[in-house]
């Protein structure tokens, strides 16, 4: 099989490049894999192999109608990872949003379907769903997106869908709750926690801590795209969550804890706008249908994580000095 990988130098899709390139994932041990990514300042040519003789590294942008007419012609298949990912930064400005992850999807999809791609697999997030005080999303619910992110995603999930349904191209879209692990830019809530209690830091934590969001190790993350890149079904989605549900105050804690700090480092800062109260997927769907069961148990897969971020200083300094 040869493969396009979009965004494949971020955070999740670097994990999924190194697992497939391990080779992680049984019957995939030969793909050759075309890494397509715009090198933002969340991408990093670093976070996959310099050199591999299956893979092939392209710095460019999913926006790029005639680079994908070049490069997709002999892939059977595409993962899209490709998108601004940080709800904050999308409520300074929606702009690039709109444009990779609206308008990206767009052209991506087109192309594919004018290459002939037999399969595809657009990964979107939990946030399109919104808020939900109890109980829990299916692929069913109603998309109420309350970020320019999270509106933005819900846009490339619905222009994914319509190129099944209108061209049949096959594509599955996966939404998964929110990844932790190894090489995730220290924006977000737990590396950026991390990192600042390794630079004796305070933690800015949002309004009362008290919002909830299933977190789920991109290790398991990725299995289950590979799940449904292999046996998922056209134009369906698939929840995919951690069955690890916490508030920020409870992963402030155990951060805190293992790092060896105190709560005197906690600050709590004005509310993110419109900050969605909680997060929760219904995942039967992919662990009915393709036996997708998450492995890495929540406070393993952050102590593991707190020593990946100890011992990789480098690499976090230079991704907070290219953020700024
Ligand atoms: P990330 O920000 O770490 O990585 C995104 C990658 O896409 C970067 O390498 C960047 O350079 C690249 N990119 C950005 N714009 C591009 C463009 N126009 N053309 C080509 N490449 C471009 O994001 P991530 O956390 O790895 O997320 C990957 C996917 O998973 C995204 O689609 C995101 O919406 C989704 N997702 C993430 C989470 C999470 O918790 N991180 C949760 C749910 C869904």
């Amino acid at each position: 099989m040869r493969l396009l990988v979009t965004g494949g130098a971020g955070f999740i899709g670097s994990h999924y490049v190194r697992t497939l390139l391990g080779p992680g994932y049984p019957g995939c041990e030969n793909t050759r894999v075309t890494v397509l990514d715009l090198l933002t300042y969340a991408g990093n040519r670093g976070n996959i192999p310099a050199a591999h003789p299956l893979l092939e590294f392209v710095e460019g942008d999913v926006c790029d109608r005639s680079l994908l007419r070049e490069l997709l012609p002999g892939h059977d298949a595409v993962v899209h990872f490709a998108a601004e990912s940080h709800v904050d930064r999308s409520l300074d400005s929606a702009d690039p949003f709109v444009r990779t992850n609206a308008g990206g999807t767009q052209t991506l999809m087109s192309a594919c379907l004018e290459a002939g791609v037999e399969r595809v697999v657009h990964v979107s997030t939990d946030e399109v769903y919104g808020s939900i005080a109890r109980g829990s999303w299916t692929e069913a619910s109603p998309l109420l997106p309350n970020s320019p992110y999270a509106a933005s995603k819900a846009a490339s999930d619905l222009l994914a869908r319509s190129y099944h349904r209108s061209f049949g191209l096959d594509v599955s879209i996966t939404r998964c709750t929110n990844n932790y692990g190894p090489y995730q830019h220290p924006e977000k809530l737990i590396p950026l926690f991390i990192t600042n209690l390794l630079e004796g830091l305070e933690l800015p934590l949002y309004g009362d801590g008290r919002n909830v969001r299933d977190w789920l190790h991109v290790d398991d993350h990725c299995r289950a795209i590979q799940l449904v890149l292999m046996r998922g079904s056209a134009g369906e989605v698939y929840n995919v969550g951690g069955g690890s549900e916490q508030s920020n105050l409870a992963v402030t804690g155990e951060l805190l804890r293992l790092c060896g700090a105190d709560r005197s480092l906690v600050r709590h800062v004005a509310d993110r706008a419109g900050h969605d109260r909680r997060y929760s997927l219904d995942d039967t769907r992919i662990r009915e249908e393709l036996g997708y069961t998450p492995r890495v148990d929540f406070a393993t897969g952050l102590a593991e994580t707190v020593a990946w971020y100890h011992g990789h200083t480098d690499w976090w300094k230079e991704a907070k000095h290219r953020a700024r």
